[in-house]
């Protein structure tokens, strides 16, 4: 039987799941509240440039879950850029030139394999090469060799190892002292989080973050970025998806309330319309489509509580730069890394930010389409709480941090956009604008995570915030709920 259906919100989670069931037969509306599309994921023009709404770096690529959806709808029409771990680099506060990450990793692992005859040699040898680097920012042979060992738990753990992680709901912190108590690897590992989970390895899941870190690292694919328009491509070739099946995607229609009718979906209000339909997947936070979209009295308690305990991660400040000339010549990621957080000591004042450094993808270095010839785009974020009342403050703290980092950056700008949280939940609808809608913590994680079948019949809720077992990072999670929501109707609505 063939279904109307409505999607509301065109985030990846949304955009994933309609393409999937429009590719399956059914009549798909997607209603959109923004003038385009994409959620979070998204970018905008601006004098030549293209600037991504928020900072993406895309895990995987075409070998995650986008992959998977555009293989089955037969499209060809997403291309990533695969180079970005290679030219990946971290920048240490107050220190010269630039560590590739790759390089780090791979030696640091190497350097724990075992002895062979001959494999002293390379061992010391490698050793020699990453430490002399090393120490020019303190880190003792002894701190590497238990990073090493750290890193080494993660890139070989088995299944069962993995499976038992999630079971006893291990935070990373928690997992990385199993191993080393050592302060340097313990502010790097919340760099890398802060990166990743947008939330502190004291509050992070050891089995997500494993799986992730592991998957990331030891697959040759990586994290990627997609040709031809910026983060905006990933949405933009959903989207084709969608319409070539049959759908429609109507922006600028904000849905204001879901239709409820003897514990049974009937549609949606939009602009004091409603517009019929037995199935309705919601691409809003779970939080959100069940306290705003459906409201309070349709739920028993229990839920209710469930779904006001969930808690978000945190949000971001994103430095946008639109360059006139390259800041940064050869790499298409440069991570900028305080060591510890004693280098913002004092340094601020009272109340001033605390952060281990930037994510910063430099977007215009892996496509050149992006900037005006000549141009530059550089992007670096940052994780901070929502609630702040000093943005001012917070943006003059850290935009004097990135000029520590490139004394030169002022004289090279053309201008800067400078992204807070109220952007996000503006673009998202997600009111603290968090970086992940949904934090990555034990109770929120794997099996934990709250089901996209919600207790009203007809009712979903797809993207970063719902879908149990639905795993990776933002955006591949966003799809992976799409997909494993769409299947799910799929299959129910074959079965029936
Ligand atoms: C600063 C930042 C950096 C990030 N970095 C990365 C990264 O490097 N890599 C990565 O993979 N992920 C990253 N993410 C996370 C990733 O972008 C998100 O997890 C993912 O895009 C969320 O997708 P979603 O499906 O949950 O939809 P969302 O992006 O949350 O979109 C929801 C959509 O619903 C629409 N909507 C809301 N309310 C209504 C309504 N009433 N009616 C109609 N439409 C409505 C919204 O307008 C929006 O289009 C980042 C996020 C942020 C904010």
């Amino acid at each position: 039987m063939k279904e109307n259906i409505i999607v509301i919100g065109a985030g990846i989670g949304g955009l994933s799941c309609a393409a999937l069931l429009a590719h399956g037969g059914h009549k798909v509306t997607v209603l959109e509240k923004n003038s385009y599309i994409g959620g979070a994921c998204s970018s905008y023009e601006k004098q030549g440039y293209t600037l991504d709404r928020s900072v993406h770096l895309f895990s995987l690529g075409l070998n995650g879950p986008f992959g998977k959806i555009l293989n089955r709808l037969n499209l060809n029409n997403l291309e990533f850029v695969k180079e970005v771990n290679k030219k990946t680099a971290m920048k240490f506060y107050q220190t010269e030139g630039y560590y590739p990450s790759d390089f780090n990793v791979n030696s640091m692992i190497n350097a724990m394999k075992p002895s062979t005859s001959n494999g002293e040699r390379t061992e010391k040898a490698t050793e020699n090469a990453v430490m002399t680097r090393l120490k020019k920012i303190g880190v003792t042979p002894q701190t590497f060799k238990e990073l090493g060992k750290v890193m080494a738990s993660i890139l070989t753990i088995r299944k069962k190892k993995l499976a038992q992680l999630y079971e006893d709901g291990l935070t990373v912190t928690q997992y990385i002292n199993q191993i080393s108590e050592d302060p340097f690897i313990h502010g790097l590992f919340a760099f890398i989080l802060a990166g990743m989970f947008a939330i502190s390895p004291k509050q992070a899941s050891a089995g997500e973050f494993v799986h992730c870190f592991k998957t990331e690292m030891t697959t040759r694919e990586g994290y990627q970025y997609p040709l031809g328009g910026g983060s905006q491509a990933v949405p933009n070739a959903l989207a084709e998806g969608i319409r070539r099946y049959g759908g429609e995607i109507h922006i600028n229609s904000r849905v204001d309330s879901i239709v409820i009718k003897n514990d049974k979906v009937q549609g949606v209000m939009v602009k004091n319309e409603m517009i019929k339909a037995p199935i309705v997947i919601s691409n809003l936070s779970i939080r959100m489509t069940v306290l705003n979209l459906v409201g309070r009295d349709y739920f028993d308690r229990n839920y209710l509580a469930k779904i006001e305990s969930l808690k978000p991660s945190l949000s971001s400040m994103t430095f946008k730069l639109a360059l006139k000339e390259p800041l940064i010549k050869e790499w298409g990621c440069v991570n900028l890394y305080h060591p510890t957080l004693d280098d913002w000591k004092g340094k601020y004042g009272p109340g001033a930010p605390k952060s281990n450094g930037f994510f910063g993808p430099i977007p215009s270095n892996i496509d050149p389409s992006l900037a005006p010839k000549g141009g530059q785009v550089a992007i670096f974020g940052t994780i901070v709480p929502a609630k702040v009342t000093n943005w001012d403050k917070w943006q003059e703290v850290y935009y004097a941090d990135l000029q520590e980092f490139f004394p030169e950056l002022k004289k090279k700008i053309s201008f800067m956009d400078v992204s807070f949280p109220k952007d996000f939940a503006k673009a998202t609808g997600k009111p603290s604008g968090p970086v992940e809608g949904l934090a990555l913590t034990p109770d929120q994680t794997g099996i934990n995570k709250p089901s996209s079948v919600l207790p009203i019949e007809g009712l979903y809720v797809v993207g970063d915030t719902a879908g149990t077992d639905a795993h990776g990072i933002g955006t591949q999670l966003a799809a992976d709920s799409g997909i494993k929501c769409a299947d799910m109707i799929l299959g129910k609505i074959e079965k029936n």
